[in-house]
């Protein structure tokens, strides 16, 4: 099989894969992204989500994320320079009732993604349609990560890994422990309808006939009625389609794609025939893939939990700043809202750079969705800004180890944090 070799190696191209690829190769560090899609941004390109959301403290409207996330929402046109309050962007683009904010253009985003990775092409390189699929351990340390592509299987030899899969993946691979959430969260395939001239009771009767389906038979799960006009004002982005799967299984992973694609057709047909507005509405397209909310995550060496949200625990080796609401999606039907349980708002609080490290493994941290978190403090910490603040943490540590010469997995988590501050990231929990 053939070898190829780098210093820091980033697993997934999602919103911690790219922020974390950025930052290492910012370092002068050589580093090696891999993503199974032909482009990277992860949920935002490969399901369509446009939301940034866990950026903004609802309560006080303040960001609690800079750094990379930041950046982007600035290179998009979205934030100007110095904008630290939901009241600095553009008010077609906030949900104050849920401290909320999206990007405008999903296909702008890989354009974006693109443009910063050959930016930045003297230390970092990109091998897209190529998919990690297995590890070799030796001496409690990842030798190497095995991708699939078009050049058939290649051994990558990195120094240093960053776990990035959303799933865990390299992790699981490599024998770390790992955790997932009893039931899992529900899958959503996104779509969009265009030429909808939405009136003021589209949204109740999309609701009704999302109702009358299910009751029928012809919609097996939904949530609803799960309807944004997010893009443009007669472009319905629809977010109701919801399946239970276990989507780390090949064989439920797909047939949760197939469930997906046709709960969306089920939809747009019932809203077309139903709903006034979508008479002469047609079915744009869906996400590329359907959208993975919840599979496994690492027990690290400090676990995230409920309790840390609820004291506002802190740590000298905060590395990032969450804030959003516990949003657990059931896995059965839910009207109005989306979510179970409390949906307990908490302050601002600390991550710790050891929600990164994996036990048993030296060489290997996990940033994004599957860092080491309860299920409850994950339905906070999996959203997108928070995810990109902990890739932007974990690629800094990477290459920080590689220029100590020393490992992720015992780096102080204290200098991550004093390197992030100084690159404009890190924790925000206080002002
Ligand atoms: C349907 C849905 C709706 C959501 N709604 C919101 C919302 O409204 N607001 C919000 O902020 N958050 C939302 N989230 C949550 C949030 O988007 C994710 O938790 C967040 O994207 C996590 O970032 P990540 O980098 O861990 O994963 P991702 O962004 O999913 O990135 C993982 C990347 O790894 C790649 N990958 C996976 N396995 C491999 C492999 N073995 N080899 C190579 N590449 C691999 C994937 O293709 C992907 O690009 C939603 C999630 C879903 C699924």
């Amino acid at each position: 099989m053939k070898t190829i070799q780098t210093d820091v190696l980033i697993c997934g191209g999602g919103c911690a894969g790219i922020a974390a690829a950025l930052s290492s190769a910012r370092h002068g560090t050589k580093t090696l992204l891999i993503e199974r899609a032909g482009f990277s941004g992860g949920i935002i390109t490969t399901v369509g989500l446009p939301y940034f959301d866990g950026l903004i403290d609802k309560p006080s409207g303040r960001f609690v994320v800079k750094g990379i996330a930041l950046e982007l929402l600035q290179k998009l046109g979205i934030a100007k320079e110095g904008a630290k309050h939901i009241d600095d962007l553009p008010p077609a683009v906030v949900t104050k009732y849920w401290g909320s904010m999206w990007i405008t253009n999903v296909e702008q985003f890989k354009i974006l993604t693109d443009e910063l990775i050959l930016k930045h092409g003297d230390n970092l390189s990109v091998l897209y349609h190529s998919m990690a699929c297995d590890v070799e351990v030796k001496e409690g340390r990842v030798a190497a990560v095995i991708i699939a592509n078009k050049d058939g299987l290649t051994r990558v030899e990195a120094k240093q890994v960053v776990d990035c899969t959303g799933d865990g993946d390299i992790a699981y691979w490599a024998g770390c422990p790992t955790i997932s959430s009893k039931p899992l969260m529900p899958l959503t395939l996104h779509f969009r309808i265009g030429n909808v001239v939405p009136v003021r009771e589209t949204k109740d009767a999309a609701k009704k006939a999302l109702i009358e389906a299910h009751q029928a038979g012809r919609l097996p799960n939904f949530y609803g009625p799960g309807l944004m006009f997010a893009f443009a004002k007669d472009e319905c982005y629809v977010h109701a389609t919801r399946v239970p799967a276990d989507a780390t299984n090949a064989a439920d992973f797909t047939r949760a794609e197939i469930q997906g694609r046709k709960d969306a057709w089920t939809i747009f047909n019932e809203w077309r025939a139903k709903v006034p507005g979508f008479e002469n509405s047609y079915y744009i397209m869906s996400g590329p893939y359907i959208g993975v909310r919840d599979t496994r995550r690492i027990v690290g060496l400090n676990v995230l939990t409920l309790e840390d949200l609820q004291k506002t625990t802190r740590h000298d080796d905060a590395i990032a700043t969450g804030c959003w609401f516990l949003d657990i999606h059931p896995p059965e039907v839910s009207v109005d809202k989306p979510f179970t349980g409390s949906g307990f708002q908490p302050k601002p609080y600390d991550i710790s750079y050891r929600t990164l490290v994996p036990q048993k493994i030296s060489n290997l941290l996990v940033a994004g969705r599957c860092h080491s978190a309860s299920s409850e403090a994950s339905a906070s910490s999996r959203v997108t800004a928070t995810a990109i603040a902990l890739g932007e943490a974990a690629g800094t540590a990477a290459a920080l180890a590689m220029e100590t010469k020393t490992e992720v997995g015992t780096f102080d988590g204290v200098k991550v944090r004093e390197a992030l501050t100084q690159q404009n990231g890190g924790p925000f929990t206080d002002l």
